[in-house]
């Protein structure tokens, strides 16, 4: 089967998502609202799916995570602390001809012949000083960039007579120009992400609140709550997943840039190195290629944070996205936030993502695993006025054992490093280097503010990612042996929507379809089943391909009559189960199992 196109893909991909009911536009009766989607029947199990595993493999599986949900509306001064208000925006600008508003980042640069002009004289006479420039492919005669800014002059009321001062020059890699027609964009400016409300029944300053433009801040509010009530020591995490809404500039690519998304975060929470040094002697350092194996008490957060990227990555493996279709991007030191210790992104090769000139496609963000050192909680101690330390008795213990030397080398660092955070956030010097020394003076007694490292993820994006991954079309052959084309969506079995669809063989046989009903009402205690008996075999079973159900069981009558040959010749009460497949020669492998055993094999196969 040839690939197909990038952007035809992804409008079958859109397209089947309505039909099929994962993913409508919000309020498509209304026109739809941009930026918004609303997940259907098959949707919605996906998500839940997914949540449900994130949630079970971070919290429930493992003893140093615990949970948290949070409000969505928050003190707006956790959004002063935490820097979202002063600088949670993205560059702005917009067409000068059409308005169209851009990213100002995510405009390509572009090449070609600038046309500029220092005014218009209208029809009587009149001249208008308004400068503005055109930029056409070379070659293409001057006549359009005419035609463009001419629009551009009318729109603004002036009957143009003719445009004053054309001059006209090559540019090369330039990004002030609207890609699609060429005109002048207005400058760059700030826009903040952060969707605005009002809380109690007055509209003023004083009661402007912020819907959460990411989950992670709650948990750094609540963190001492947690910390105090779970009984837990650092190192732990806490994990959340929710909503977040950001007024995207251009939200695009389906789902993947939505105003109102979720996230699935977790902050987990560690010793700064200088406390592991005193205790453990060293700090563990390395540059591991792979998963850095069971987290051991000499890890800094440099091991930490590898560990929870390969923890990341074996989770999406786990749930079928390969290791070819996933990609990585190492922040680069411009690129980190200025707290910022190291961020790695997990991309996904979405249809949409880009070809490099070589033709390979990096991918786009999926999640971001961060060392966000003691930032977060530091601010919201200062912003707060509220301790966000915590006391260590193993450190306590240790430091007393180390000698003068080495005490003055860690309290050095630790005072060294708090010193440039403080200073960092404007807090004049002398105040700053007395904050820093008292924060060294209480590591010494066992206290420090924990570093944090934070895996964060979209479910959407996973979403989105887990239907491009299953789509597959095959061509064969149909019931009545014309060729035919049909989509199968591969999704592993512990995402897939619908687990098992339950058929009767024949809607007129009462035993079957009292069989068939049975094993349904037994089943769908455990897991999401779908009973089906309208149509053809054949086309129940292409049904269930195209939502992406791994498996279908049909009552026969076999199951009344024992099964003709094979392993369990002779043996009611059993059941064919068929496969979805993961390939196109598995798509409809056939088995026979006994019913009594159907729930366990099934239970396996889903995990
Ligand atoms: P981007 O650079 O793509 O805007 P980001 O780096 O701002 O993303 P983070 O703030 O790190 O994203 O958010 C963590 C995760 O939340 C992202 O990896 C992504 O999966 C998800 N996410 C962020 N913004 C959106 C959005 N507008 N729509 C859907 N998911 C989003």
């Amino acid at each position: 089967m040839a690939e197909p196109k990038e952007n035809v893909l992804m409008e079958k991909i859109v397209s089947l998502c309505k039909r099929r009911g994962f993913i409508y536009q919000s309020s498509e009766i209304y026109g739809g609202i941009n930026g918004f989607w609303d997940y259907g029947p098959l949707g919605a199990e996906l998500k839940r799916n997914v949540k449900d595993l994130w949630w079970r493999e971070m919290t429930r599986l493992r003893d140093d995570v615990v949970g948290l949900e949070a409000t969505i509306i928050m003190a707006p001064a956790i959004w002063k602390a935490s820097g979202h208000v002063d600088t949670f925006s993205d560059p702005m600008c917009d067409c000068l001809l059409t308005k169209k508003r851009f990213r100002a980042d995510q405009i390509e640069s572009q090449s070609g012949i600038a046309y500029f002009y220092e005014g218009v004289t209208d029809e009587g006479s009149v001249l208008h000083k308004i400068p503005y420039s055109v930029l056409i492919p070379a070659g293409k005669p001057p006549e359009s960039a005419r035609k463009t800014a001419a629009q551009f002059y009318e729109l603004r009321g002036i009957k143009v007579k003719s445009l004053e001062g054309e001059r006209s020059e090559k540019v090369d890699g330039t990004t002030r120009y609207n890609p699609e027609n060429g005109s002048l964009l207005s400058e760059p400016r700030p826009f903040n992400l952060m969707l605005q409300t009002y809380v109690g029944p007055i509209q003023s300053e004083e009661n402007i609140a912020y819907l959460r433009p990411e989950t992670a801040q709650a948990i750094f509010a609540q963190f001492k709550n947690v910390l105090e009530t779970s009984r837990q020591k650092i190192p732990f995490g806490i994990a959340q997943v929710g909503k977040a809404f950001r007024n995207e500039v251009t939200p695009r690519n389906f789902t993947f840039r939505s105003r109102e998304f979720e996230q699935m975060e977790l902050e987990f929470f560690i010793k700064p190195d200088e406390a592991i040094e005193a205790i453990t002697g060293s700090v563990n350092t390395a540059d591991v290629a792979d998963h850095p194996g069971e987290p051991q008490p000499n890890w800094g957060w440099k091991m930490w944070h590898q560990y929870w990227v390969a923890e990341r990555v074996r989770f999406y493996e786990g749930i079928g996205l390969s290791r070819q279709t996933l990609g990585f991007h190492v922040q680069t030191p411009e690129e980190l936030a200025h707290y910022a210790r190291a961020t790695v992104d997990i991309l996904f090769k979405f249809p949409f993502s880009k070809k490099d000139e070589q033709g390979n496609v990096a991918g786009d963000e999926l999640e971001g695993i961060a060392a966000r050192g003691d930032f977060d909680l530091s601010q919201h101690e200062r912003f707060s006025g509220k301790p966000m330390g915590v006391f260590d008795e193993e450190l306590r213990t240790a430091w007393n054992k180390l000698d003068d030397a080495k005490k003055a080398e860690l309290s050095k660092r630790y005072y060294e490093a708090r010193l440039k955070y403080l200073l960092k956030c404007n807090v004049p010097q002398a105040k700053a280097e007395k904050d820093a020394k008292e924060d060294a003076d209480g590591l010494a007694k066992g206290q420090y503010i924990p570093h944090v490292i934070e895996p964060s993820a979209g479910v959407d994006r996973l979403i989105l990612a887990l239907i491009a991954n299953a789509y597959n079309e095959l061509n064969d052959i149909d019931d009545k042996g014309a060729p035919r084309s049909r989509v199968i969506m591969r999704f592993h079995p512990r995402v897939a929507p619908i687990k098992v669809g339950v058929f009767p063989l024949l809607k007129n046989k009462p035993e079957l379809v009292a069989k068939a009903q049975a094993i349904y009402a037994e089943l769908r205690q455990h897991m999401m089943v779908f009973y089906d008996d309208a149509g053809a075999i054949g086309r129940r079973y292409a049904r269930m391909d195209e939502a992406g159900t791994p498996f279908g069981v049909t009552v026969d009558f076999e199951t009344f009559e024992g099964v003709k040959e094979g392993p369990l010749a002779g043996e009611k009460d059993t059941v064919t189960i068929r496969y979805r497949g993961n390939t196109d020669e598995e798509n409809g492998m056939q088995e026979r199992v006994k019913i009594s055993e159907l729930l366990a094999m099934l239970q396996q196969k889903v995990g």
